[in-house]
């Protein structure tokens, strides 16, 4: 197999992670025969100071005519300024939708020998295999109107929650179709009581639903859902659910596991390139020190080879050594240990 990834370290501790993952997958390069070929732009705060610009047409050309694309992270607080004219996130934002990549899909699973690390009780953890999916490119953070003016002498701003039930077909038919694979049980997550966009939501979910009658719908409030998440996770197989809702419901099912630095995610479109990246942030307050939990980002390119590359069996292999690395005891700062980011992934690579 041969692949082309294209590789946006981003800003903060993403080059850290990414350069970690890189060697993870050349070790799989070289152990099962295959050739990988990696090329690397700015994206992010540091392309704004090099470029002026957050994510430039080259990169957004080279990420679309790749494989796959792996991130590390953007973001600090350098580029923070609320009336910069560009802004780290704004390239995120501005690269899923020029990849297409419509749905993220965030495992999350509870490491038994990590589950002293969580703030929850062992026995809330016991079981916890999680799979979010969250609609990527609809919702809040891309509907229009959006701005701030002054009105009537008052300063106003608004944001627009806008889907349409194309976009939540396809979401939710990946939704379902995950869950087959799995416990074939789907929660879909709305706030259908107060919001029209929400109750096209339901509407949608019912209706894909019955195409598959092999697996279970049960609908959410976005309220309930965080409560449930936290109450009763080892109940939860497949989450779908819009933009905004499954942003803040991810970070908080991040808690199960640990460490922000421990989950991964995938976000995927009908066709073209994937774009792989960790949940976690830039964490400006470790970049530069060597400490960041590399298993996230090393997590998301086991994704890479399974979703874009149909490596089923060498990211099975990725995953094993980390379960093994973590059930051995090697931890980083944020997983109560000692090693670095490298001595991380080194006792990985060591097992593939
Ligand atoms: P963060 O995820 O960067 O950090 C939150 C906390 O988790 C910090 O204490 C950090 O040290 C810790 N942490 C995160 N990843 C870790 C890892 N791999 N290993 C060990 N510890 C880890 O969130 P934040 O501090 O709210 O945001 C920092 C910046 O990142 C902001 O500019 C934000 O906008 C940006 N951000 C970017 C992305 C992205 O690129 N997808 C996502 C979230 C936040």
């Amino acid at each position: 197999m041969q692949a082309n990834i294209v590789l946006l370290p981003g800003d903060g501790i993403g080059p850290e992670v990414v350069t970690e993952a890189v060697r993870v997958l050349e070790g799989i390069a070289s152990k099962h025969g295959h050739s990988f070929s990696f090329t690397e732009h700015l994206m992010g705060g540091c392309s704004i100071d090099k470029y002026g610009s957050s994510l430039t047409e080259e990169t957004l050309a080279a990420c679309q005519a790749a494989d796959a694309v792996l991130l590390g992270a953007v973001g600090g607080p350098k580029w923070d300024d609320p009336n910069a004219k560009d802004r780290p996130e704004r390239g995120l934002l501005a690269l899923r939708k020029g990849l297409k990549v419509f749905a993220n899909l965030r495992p999350v699973k509870v490491h038994p020998a990590l589950m002293e690390w969580s703030p929850l009780k062992p026995e809330i953890l016991e079981g916890v295999d999680i799979l979010v999916v969250r609609e990527l490119t609809g919702g809040l953070y891309f509907g229009w109107p959006k701005g701030r003016e002054i009105k009537d002498g008052r300063e106003r701003a608004v944001d627009t929650l806008e889907y349409y039930d194309y976009e939540i077909k396809r979401v939710m038919h990946l939704a379902f179709k995950l869950a087959k694979g799995r416990k074939k049980k789907v929660i879909s997550v709305d706030k259908a009581n107060v919001l029209e966009s929400s109750r096209l939501w339901r509407q949608i979910a019912t209706q894909i639903g019955q195409e598959y009658p092999d697996v279970e719908l049960e609908h959410m409030l976005v309220d309930t859902a965080s409560m449930r998440l936290i109450t009763g996770p080892a109940e939860m197989d497949v989450v779908v659910t819009e933009n905004m809702f499954g942003d803040i419901l991810t970070d908080e099912a991040s808690v199960l596991a640990g460490s922000m630095g421990m989950l991964s995610s995938a976000s995927l479109g009908e066709s073209g390139p994937g774009l792989y990246e960790p949940i976690h942030g830039s964490a400006p307050d470790i970049a530069g020190k060597g400490i960041a939990n590399p298993v996230g980002t090393i997590l998301s390119s086991a994704a890479l080879l399974r979703h874009s590359l149909n490596l089923e069996k060498e990211a099975a292999t990725i995953e094993s050594a980390i379960d093994e690395v973590i059930t051995s005891g090697a931890r980083t700062n944020d997983i109560g240990g000692k090693l670095s980011t490298t001595q991380m992934a080194d006792e990985i690579i060591t097992r593939l």
